[in-house]
């Protein structure tokens, strides 16, 4: 098989691989044929989604398997919400495949743009006291094995397979149809509003209790947040949106032409941070939005970063939250990228980092340009006092030593896998690191 020439990167550009081959099968066939390859070369095979996890679980120097051609809806069922898909199928397209039944994704994270497959692998999550991230919704799997069997698993079928594989990292198997718990379509009002960041840090778990959608953004050491939340409505709640220019300017150019300008400046002139986030500030804050769920979660992202995520217990977030704002400030630490503070429902999945418990996450980046590392790291120290799970996607230095006492099921997820895939087909330098 001649070496492939071409390198692949993940979205932020923060990790590359050279694979020997890409495949991108159309069939389940196809699939399994790639899997065959792979074991007859005796190579590693790491499936690709849409490629926008910040670290390095899709990279393989074997085969690196594309589902982009296995997309699609195969079934809805308007009575009990549940959906079944293809697991290339990108998010973005899903509020177009369910509009004809009249149901939706019960909640999104801030882009639309990864695979479903891709998104319940790593614990993709949006904001919501009552809700969980994707892997949470999964009722049900198509599986291919790194033997090439193909296993249909749920909670009544194999339930220990089911739970491993809804947010397996993508070392269990490829995941070539989800089964998704979804919702009759609904619309949401978001409303943003800038308000002073002791007050907002205060009633959060008050506040983000109440309402269906809440987060706050902020940018380190300003005093201001930028507050989101979003109010569920049902699906015929009249439109309103911003005219065409207010939107442009708000999305386009200070929320991306302009930011990526002003973050390449503070990059070569690192005291420009501090008065560029004061601004940002001030700016962050959009109009009143009213539209259909999906156009109301997620936004365009072009200002590339790295990004790292902490899941916390919601009882210490206050706590971890004041730690981490005297550690910056006693740091003198200058990023132009804000947090993010988001609420999610505790899950039983056995890898989620919301897995028995209630969260608070909270999620830092930094500008592409910008060494990211020290500050992710001082970030992540500053967490694991308490009890802090790294999001699977994004940037985090934990290995299985720590990662086993953050997980209760880690043992059982480690078993599952063990059986699963005994020659370690869909394994990587990196998940040996993370898994052991
Ligand atoms: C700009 C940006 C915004 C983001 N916003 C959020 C957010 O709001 N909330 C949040 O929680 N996360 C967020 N993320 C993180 C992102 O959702 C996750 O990293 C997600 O896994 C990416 O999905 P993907 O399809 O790109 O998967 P990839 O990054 O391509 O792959 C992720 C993992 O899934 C595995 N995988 C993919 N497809 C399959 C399959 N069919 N079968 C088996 N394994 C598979 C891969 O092998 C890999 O291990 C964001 C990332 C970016 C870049």
């Amino acid at each position: 098989m001649p070496a492939s020439t071409k390198t692949l990167r993940t979205w932020s550009r923060g990790t590359s691989w050279r694979p020997q081959q890409v495949l991108r099968p159309t069939s389940q066939e196809a699939v399994v044929a790639a899997i065959q390859a792979a074991r007859a070369r005796g190579c590693s095979l790491r499936v690709l989604g849409g490629g926008h996890s910040f670290s390095a679980l899709a990279a393989t120097d074997g085969i690196t398997l594309s589902l982009d051609g296995l997309q699609g809806l195969l079934s809805a069922d308007p009575e009990t919400g549940l959906v079944t898909l293809r697991g290339g199928t990108r998010l973005w397209a899903i509020a177009e495949l369910l509009a004809p039944y009249g149901l939706a994704l019960s909640v999104m994270g801030d882009i639309d743009r990864q695979s479903i497959a891709g998104a319940i692998q790593t614990g993709t999550h949006g904001t919501g006291a009552a809700f969980t991230g994707f892997a949470g919704m999964v009722r049900g799997l198509r599986l291919v094995l790194a033997d090439g069997s193909v296993v249909d698993t749920s909670p009544s079928h194999d339930p220990d397979l089911f739970e491993a594989a809804r947010l397996g990292l993508g070392s269990i198997a490829v995941v070539l149809e989800v089964t998704v718990q979804c919702v009759p379509a609904y619309r949401l009002e978001l409303v943003e509003r800038t308000e002073a960041l002791e007050p907002t840090a205060a009633s959060f778990l008050a506040d983000s209790s109440r309402a269906d959608h809440h987060e706050f953004f902020w940018f380190p050491r300003a005093d201001r947040a930028t507050v989101r939340t979003m109010r569920r409505l049902p699906p015929h709640a009249p439109r309103h949106r911003p005219a065409r220019a207010v939107e442009v300017l708000q999305q386009d150019v200070l929320g991306n032409g302009a930011w990526e300008l002003l973050c390449r400046g503070a990059a070569l002139v690192p005291p420009l941070s501090r008065p560029l986030a004061e601004i940002a500030s001030h700016l962050f804050a959009g109009p009143r939005v009213i539209d259909d769920s999906a156009a109301v979660f997620v936004a365009p992202r072009r200002v590339r970063f790295h990004e790292s995520e902490w899941a916390l217990p919601a009882d210490r977030f206050e706590e971890a939250f004041a730690a981490l704002r005297a550690r910056l400030e006693a740091e003198d630490v200058r990023v132009t990228f804000p947090l993010e503070i988001r609420r999610a429902a505790a899950d039983g999945v056995w890898l989620s980092t919301a897995h028995d418990r209630d969260t608070v996450y909270i999620a830092a980046h930094r500008h592409h340009a910008e060494e990211a590392g020290p500050y992710l790291l001082l970030v992540q120290r500053t967490l694991a006092a308490f009890g802090a799970r790294p999001h699977w996607g994004k940037l985090h230095w934990l290995g299985a030593r720590e990662l086993t006492e953050l997980y209760p099921r880690f043992e059982d997820f480690r078993a599952v896998r063990a059986a699963a895939d005994p020659d370690g087909l869909l394994m990587s330098s990196y998940l040996r690191h993370l898994l052991g």
